[in-house]
């Protein structure tokens, strides 16, 4: 009995694994295939376009070496960058995006430095998350503000929309694999994103209002591995 639970939790996270996946290669997918058709029904070859082709498959290549390393596992290697380039490329890439949805992103950044110790790319799919949840949150359009500050040891980053919300239920749930509330949703984005937030040693909180809207809040340190600063970070 004992072995087969084991053998069913097993197969479990496997499955879990594999959604996984799929869901973190479909968005560079989707855009690579979005620029490819453009290529074709121009007939002709735009740099520009091939350029950001290549980093779509870069950044393919780079999700799929993270399961690589998750199943062997060797330390993932921080760089220090800075938060505000890492969102401003995401919220570019996101505009086309938003402007289908009639959502307006809205930016205030803090002008003072907010370099970290971080893997870009999988904060990079972290910001692509928050942003895709809260302009599937407006099906009317609207705003989004995202707000970067920087704290005594930490980086601040809020995400504000305007959208449906969710009711204290919801809430609670939010973060289980696979739950979701959407008919093509997969219910990982989140889980995934918290995943990469507690491997930066890092905060993400999710504060909601039926019909109002949602507000993501993550903190990120901007040392490596300075156990006060969660501390710090909790009485804020
Ligand atoms: P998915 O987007 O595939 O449903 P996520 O893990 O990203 O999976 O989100 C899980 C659920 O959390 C969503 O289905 C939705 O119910 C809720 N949620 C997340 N972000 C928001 C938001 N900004 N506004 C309202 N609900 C949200
Ligand atoms: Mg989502």
């Amino acid at each position: 009995m004992e072995e087969l639970m084991r053998r069913s939790e097993k197969l479990n996270t496997v499955g879990q694994l594999a959604a996984g996946v799929a869901h973190e290669i479909r968005n560079p997918l989707t855009t690579l295939r979005g620029f490819l058709q453009l290529q074709e029904y121009s007939n002709k070859l735009n740099l520009d376009h091939v350029r950001v082709m290549l980093s779509e498959l870069e950044r393919i290549n780079l999700i799929v070496g993270e399961f690589l390393i998750l199943a062997k596992p060797q330390a993932v290697k921080f760089k220090m960058r800075d938060v505000r380039d890492i969102i401003s490329e995401v919220s570019a890439f996101m505009s086309s995006e938003a402007l289908m949805h009639n959502v307006v992103i809205k930016e205030n950044y803090t002008k003072d430095d907010c370099c970290i110790p971080c893997e870009d790319n999988q904060l990079k799919q972290v910001f692509i998350n928050v942003l895709k949840n809260a302009i599937e949150a407006m099906p009317n359009g609207g705003h989004v503000h995202i707000a970067i500050q920087r704290l005594a040891n930490h980086v601040s980053v809020q995400v504000t929309d305007e959208g449906i919300g969710m009711d204290e239920e919801t809430l609670q749930r939010i973060g289980d694999p696979f739950f979701t509330v959407k008919e093509n949703g997969t219910g990982l984005g989140i889980m995934v994103s918290q995943k990469i937030i507690q491997s930066h040693q890092g905060l993400m909180e999710l504060s909601s209002q039926l019909n109002v809207g949602t507000t993501v809040r993550i903190l990120l340190p901007l040392q490596e591995d300075r156990t006060t600063q969660l501390a710090e970070a909790s009485n804020l």
